[in-house]
């Protein structure tokens, strides 16, 4: 058996560029941390738009071009990436949650827990996790509450509460 940690979507636009708030940018280091003390697999999420993004349902709701494929703001921190091997997977995902991460952990049928890190809490974080819950109900599925960072100081809040609720771990 095995744990895993996903990083969610540690990218630049959400750190320091188009969506970049300061409680993101404090986080890196913190994620940084639990990425090197990890004892299992890591994997990331990108969060990935491409041209046609404001004609999305995410653009229409959030008309802030961001995560564009290719672009330096699409990039996962300096920081992160710098620590990641060749065999740490990368899911890039067309919006919030990622079914082909879901469905990688319940392939692999030997995962014992999932640990979730990153941004932004009450949207990729959350998403991810409710729906990991929902592929693997007897996998933990856990939140490293200071790894994480929301859009605002309330709804990272609110999103931490909405998880515990739903039997995930608050670490
Ligand atoms: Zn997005």
């Amino acid at each position: 058996m095995k744990n895993v940690l996903v990083v969610v979507d540690m990218q630049k636009d959400f750190i320091d560029g188009a969506l970049g708030t300061k409680a993101a940018a404090a986080i890196v280091d913190n994620v940084a941390q639990a990425v090197r003390a990890f004892d299992g697999e890591v994997v990331f999420t990108r969060d990935t738009h491409h041209d046609d993004y404001l004609e999305t349902q995410e653009g229409r709701n959030l008309p802030v071009p961001h995560c564009i494929e290719g672009t330096d703001g699409w990039q996962l921190d300096r920081k992160l990436e710098v620590l990641r091997t060749d065999d740490m997977k990368i899911f890039d995902k067309p919006t919030f949650g990622s079914v082909a991460l879901a469905a990688y952990l319940k392939a692999d049928g030997e995962v014992e827990s999932v640990t979730l890190a990153g941004l932004c809490t009450d949207i990729c974080v959350i998403s991810n996790a409710l729906l990991i819950k929902a592929y693997m109900p007897e996998t933990e599925v856990r939140v490293l509450e200071r790894c994480c960072a929301g859009v605002t100081p309330q709804s990272h809040a609110n999103a931490l509460e909405a998880m515990k609720m739903c039997q995930i771990k608050i670490v």
